[in-house]
């Protein structure tokens, strides 16, 4: 029997389908619309609030190209072509997921900046659970 884990298997998949955050979305919604896209987002919040499914969308958002492959950054991405498929399986080589709350030692972060000079090109990183330690 196969055994999915319910965070990923009701995880929203698109904006559309998000509950809650409605602010959150439509600022999203309009940049991407827009094209007036920032270089990084930040996204805080408690446990359970949507930081990594928002973030997910927003990679897909970035890089979809729709299902004919023709298309560009949406506020609606497909589901359907290659990148969208690969970032809700979590194998997609330009979106990477990191978790910063257990990778945080002196050896794992120079690895992290030595990753991020071989993956210049990465279109999409995303630390979880990023502390500031005073
Ligand atoms: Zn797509």
């Amino acid at each position: 029997m196969s055994h999915v884990v319910l965070a990923r298997k009701y995880r929203p998949r698109s904006f559309a389908q998000m509950v809650g955050q409605a602010h959150v979305v439509q600022a999203l919604g309009n940049a991407l619309r827009s094209g007036r896209l920032h270089h990084a987002y930040l996204f805080t919040g408690t446990r359970g609030v949507g930081k990594t499914t928002v973030s997910r969308i927003l990679a897909k958002s970035l890089n979809c190209t729709g299902p004919d492959g023709q298309g560009g950054i949406t506020a609606q991405p497909c589901g359907q072509c290659q990148p969208c498929r690969d970032i809700d399986s979590g194998r997609f080589v330009d979106y990477v997921e990191l978790d910063a709350a257990s990778n945080r030692g002196v050896e794992e972060i120079s690895q992290l900046l030595y990753h991020l000079q071989v993956m210049m090109v990465a279109k999409g990183l995303t630390l979880e659970d990023v502390y500031r330690h005073l």
